[in-house]
């Protein structure tokens, strides 16, 4: 992550920078201003600048090198003595998801403006699920992530560094837990917190904290970053920076409900077509699903999931009453409920949960969507399917 990542901030990456490249970097510093402004993406920088030799260099100005080998681990988030920390949802620590955490943590360093937080993405998959659970940082979350890690020597960095995101999530014990550490923090720590709602922290907290503050992002700014990293056309770019209230977050986050308004269109129609079972329209489908990418085909796969769940609803509740996730489709639910009586619902939801789990591995995608299809017609006809596995991706190992 290198400060050129971050959009506009001048005066916070300018005082982070001469705080490197004159070592003298503060114990504690609090990131605060609205959501997508990029607190993160500075906080990210930071951590790489603190990292690298070469950023407080004798002619070093706070800029990391981006090639050595700890730009490199900082990048990809894998430094051992950088932290990332996000509040959870869960009641008790061991039920939390260590593989859905970590891809949480590869997104951010892929995309520190991409949403990754428990708030606003409950699903990695599913960018239309929402959650109602409490998202908070707990004691033993704080004690296992923060207390125990930061305690312990320096590894092979330079610092030791913690980036607790949206600090205010904190509950009142777990705070109390942290300030102990903030109040003697061991030497070349460096806590970064970040907040939209500095006034919900602790006094005794913020106090012992620097203070930077990131402003809401000028629409101009906010077009070109999307034009120029989501490769998207100037007019398009423009519009959606408009609507995001200066937040590159909200941006991406429009973006990417349009996507969603796609996915379901595609989702519908390969639904349409798995049971129509037309050849020539189900290649020409299943090409455009493959191009969108292994990513994308997992979150296509998720929506489907989805909607065959609300078709359970609708059969089991009756279309009034099932309390559907897309909302939006209930007709088109419950056409599809009334046209296929016959449809096995649950050898459906497994043949997509089985093509689900193999994506993550290296088969061909095109082929295992067009084998899925054929498997999702006869369980709508109320036959006995099975997913054909195809074979490994030509030149990729198999990962299986
Ligand atoms: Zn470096």
């Amino acid at each position: 992550m290198i400060w050129s990542r971050v959009i506009e901030q001048e005066r916070p990456v300018a005082a982070l920078r001469r705080a490197v490249a004159g070592g003298r970097v503060a114990h504690a510093y609090l990131f605060h201003g609205p959501r997508g402004t990029g607190k993160r993406a500075a906080a990210l920088a930071f951590a790489q600048a603190l990292q690298c030799p070469h950023a407080s260099d004798d002619d070093g100005d706070g800029r990391p090198c981006d090639e050595c080998d700890a730009c490199r681990k900082v990048r990809r988030l894998v430094h051992p003595d950088v932290h990332v920390l996000f509040p959870h949802p869960w009641s008790k620590e061991k039920d939390r998801d260590e593989h859905d955490l970590a891809e949480r943590i590869q997104r951010l360093g892929e995309n520190p403006y991409a949403a990754v937080d428990y708030v606003r993405r409950p699903s990695l998959e599913d960018p239309s699920e929402t959650s109602n659970k409490q998202v908070l940082y707990r004691t033993g979350q704080v004690e296992q992530d923060l207390l125990r890690p930061m305690s312990l020597t320096r590894g092979e960095g330079r610092y030791k560094m913690a980036l607790i995101t949206e600090a205010d999530r904190m509950n009142e014990k777990a705070a109390n837990a942290f300030l102990k550490l903030l109040e003697e923090p061991p030497p070349r720590t460096v806590f970064v917190l970040t907040t939209a709602r500095p006034s919900r922290l602790l006094p005794t907290i913020t106090s012992r904290c620097q203070r930077l503050r990131f402003d809401p992002l000028p629409a101009d700014a906010i077009a070109e970053a999307l034009a120029r990293r989501r490769d998207l056309p100037d007019e398009r770019a423009r519009m959606l920076a408009r609507m995001a209230d200066g937040s590159y977050g909200r941006a991406l986050e429009l973006l990417e409900s349009d996507e969603l308004m796609e996915h379901r269109r595609l989702v519908l129609d390969y639904f349409r077509q798995a049971y129509n079972q037309d050849p020539v329209k189900l290649a020409s489908l299943t090409e455009d699903m493959r191009r969108l990418g292994r990513e994308h085909v997992k979150e296509l796969l998720g929506l489907m999931l989805r909607w065959v769940r609300d078709l359970l609803l609708v059969r089991t509740l009756g279309p009034e009453e099932a309390p559907l996730v897309n909302v939006d489709q209930a007709e088109a639910a419950k056409q599809f409920a009334q046209n296929l009586p016959q449809a096995d619902l649950e050898a459906m939801t497994d043949l997509i949960e089985e093509a689900r789990a193999l994506v993550g591995r290296n088969v061909h995608l095109g082929l295992l969507l067009t084998a899925l299809a054929q498997a999702l017609g006869r369980a709508m006809q109320g036959r006995s399917a099975r997913l054909y596995v195809p074979l490994p991706e030509a030149g990729l190992p198999h990962a299986a």
